[in-house]
């Protein structure tokens, strides 16, 4: 690694974060680490990064703190390996995270089953029941629990909390949880509807009853829609603070149309193309969650990339945009019924947030229902919450800003003070 002129006081503390608690969250997947150190109370990040290609030829990796970009690129073939290369990067950007008043790792685990309905210091117990929740999992668990092995190894006198995207939807009512397959196999292989993206979607619905309740709103019986469309997305219905609905199921391959996931499809596809196309249940798992959706019908996942490729009058690049906003209005539809009405929808995520498009071809001719979209506030590239909706529109229509990182350390917060 290169060492660049240190940028940390004579303590060694990072610029700008003197004694305020900061918390480390960490986002483990199959090759990645994302990680970003937070002040959650003051909301600060002071840096942000992310560790790629682990286990591959060759890994890169950077740091990013202000103006500051600190990068690295060399051999990562484990998630250990990937640890050390996040300390060292603080440590060549001059910032030692052993400085940085480090309370809590906060680790972003997928799948935290039935059990886990709330974040988790993480013992030995708690570290082996995210193991064994892999079976349920297996694309995000595993490298979760190598995250925390690694994040133990090297902090192991800083408490350590695990934050679930499943954790808000297990209160959904047993309704909407339970699919109709047959009881005994559901139960003895746990199949259920845990969902997905908790941490955003509780998030974002927070927000949204925040800034109604400022306005005067009584958001206790709050009818609300949350759209999160990412590379993967999801969509739920929460009234109150209860989630009813969600679109992703036993694992995040369920419900809207992805970056390259299908989302909903018929699961006989599963027995057609092995028994047609002689392809195995590893193939046909890595064909509908790897190269499918957006990806697999127009061969671009960046919305940037597939506006783009509309403009200029790619019609694949449309069929895939149809077939992505079909999906939403089916599901905005569905929930407004579940929901008995509705009171607000909110968009986020990295195409919520800023693929206009994508929001008006979504709600367009849904005046009938309450809903009118501004055209002109649409169409604004504003950062933080704004509203989108005409002021005659009886659903408010708001984009939200999601920020996991910032959700996990203030919950991660919370419990690591809890525990003390
Ligand atoms: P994830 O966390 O699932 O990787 P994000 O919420 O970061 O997903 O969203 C990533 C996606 O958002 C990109 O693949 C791209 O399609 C879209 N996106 C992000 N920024 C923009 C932008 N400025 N304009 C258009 N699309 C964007």
């Amino acid at each position: 690694m290169t060492s660049p002129a240190p940028r940390s006081d004579a303590a060694g503390r990072l610029p700008g974060v003197p004694d305020a608690a900061t918390v480390l969250v960490l986002n483990s997947g199959s090759s990645s680490l994302k990680f970003q150190l937070l002040d959650p109370v003051a909301e600060v990040v002071h840096a942000s990064g992310i560790v790629e290609r682990i286990g591959q030829d060759r890994g890169q990796a950077h740091l990013e703190a202000g103006d500051l970009r600190q990068p690295y690129a060399g051999e990562v073939p484990d998630h250990k390996v990937a640890m050390e290369v996040v300390t060292g990067l603080f440590e060549d950007a001059g910032m030692s995270l052993q400085e940085a008043n480090v309370v809590a790792v906060g680790h972003r685990v997928v799948q935290g089953g039935a059990r886990f309905t709330s974040p988790q210091l993480v013992d030995s117990w708690v570290r082996d029941q995210i193991a064994d929740l892999g079976a349920l999992a297996p694309l995000h668990n595993p490298a979760a629990v190598q995250g925390i092995d690694a994040a133990r190894r090297l902090f192991p006198d800083i408490p350590h909390v695990a934050v679930f995207d499943t954790a808000f939807f297990t209160a959904l009512p047993e309704e909407a949880r339970t699919y109709a397959l047959n009881a005994q196999v559901a139960s003895e292989y746990r199949i259920r509807r845990y969902g997905a993206h908790g941490t955003s979607h509780r998030y974002v619905s927070e927000q949204v009853s925040a800034l109604l309740a400022s306005e005067g709103t009584d958001v206790s019986d709050l009818r609300q829609i949350v759209l999160h469309l990412g590379n993967g997305a999801s969509a739920s219905a929460v009234r109150g603070d209860a989630p009813l609905d969600t679109s992703m199921g036993l694992t995040p391959l369920e419900g809207l149309v992805m970056g390259t996931r299908t989302g909903d499809i018929d699961a006989s596809v599963y027995a057609h193309l092995s028994r047609s196309a002689g392809m195995s249940i590893d193939e046909i798992d890595t064909l509908l969650n790897k190269s499918s959706g957006m990806q697999g019908l127009c061969g671009m996942n960046d919305f940037r990339d597939i506006t783009a490729a509309i403009r200029a009058g790619d019609e694949r690049a449309e069929l895939a945009m149809r077939v992505y906003v079909h999906r939403l209005r089916k599901y905005v539809g569905s929930y407004a019924f579940t929901l008995g009405g509705l009171d607000t929808i909110a968009f986020t995520a990295g195409i919520g947030e800023n693929v206009p498009e994508v929001r008006e071809r979504t709600l367009e001719g849904l005046e009938a229902f309450g809903i009118v979209l501004d055209p002109e506030a649409n169409a604004r590239r504003e950062k933080g919450v704004r509203t989108i909706s005409a002021p005659d529109s009886a659903v408010r229509v708001l984009v939200v800003p999601t920020d996991e990182e910032l959700a996990i350390a203030q919950q991660s917060l919370e419990v690591a003070r809890s525990a003390r």
